[in-house]
């Protein structure tokens, strides 16, 4: 059953979501070679896009498992794009979560939440000399469009409560929070700089306030 919610949003009421399906899926880990995944989709999350969670091997050896999660970057996780970070960022959070068991929850919410498009749109504005959150304003969009709730959905689904969460955005650990997730510890990831990203890390550390060192 499906709600209406205050701003004209559809919603699914929290226990509506639900693992639709478990599949094994052996995975290619850069630097590690070969290793098992679970692969996992869900019905009723609330804005009916096609989120993913990978579980790793150890997942659930704690009550706390350690929790990356990873919004869709064609560019960076499929091509290597060195204009942004994602791709080492998952492959980091894959070796991480294959060496000692982990979660990682891939958002389907590319160009941190504006599309592929609207993304290459900001690119341009970025080649003229705009940073990433100038060029997002020009385009009329936020500085960053994510909306974690759907992975605090998933969480819910694959009944964990509490994580550790791989992460250097404070945003991101705040929103999980206000819905409804415990936090126990904050892992913080690495710094992976080149001069293609080099502006676009101080943009995110100076404006965002990530925790990175560039
Ligand atoms: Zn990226």
């Amino acid at each position: 059953m499906r709600t209406e919610g205050n701003e004209g949003v559809i919603v699914a009421p929290a226990d509506a979501v639900r693992v639709r399906a478990r599949v094994e899926v052996p995975i290619n880990v850069p630097g590690l070679g070969r290793r098992p995944s679970t692969m996992v989709s869900f019905h009723g999350l609330h804005d009916n896009r096609e989120h993913i969670a990978v579980l790793l091997p150890g997942w659930d050896r704690r009550s706390d498992p350690l929790v990356r999660v990873h919004s869709e970057c064609l560019t960076g996780d499929v091509f290597g794009s060195q204009r942004c970070d994602c791709g080492p960022q998952l492959h980091e959070a894959l070796a991480i979560c294959s060496h000692e068991g982990g979660i990682i929850l891939y958002l389907r919410q590319e160009g941190r939440g504006i599309g592929l498009y609207n993304k290459f749109d900001a690119y341009l504005l970025q080649d003229q000399g705009l940073d990433t959150f100038e060029a997002n304003a020009v385009l009329n969009f936020g500085h960053d469009m994510r909306d974690y709730r759907v992975a605090a959905e998933m969480l819910r689904a694959l009944d964990v409560p509490e994580i550790r969460l791989l992460s250097n955005n404070p945003e991101k650990g705040a929103q999980l929070r206000a819905h409804g997730v415990g936090i126990s510890d904050i892992v913080p990831t690495g710094t992976f700089v080149n001069e293609n990203n080099h502006a676009y890390l101080t943009a995110k550390r100076e404006r965002a306030g990530h925790a990175l060192e560039v």
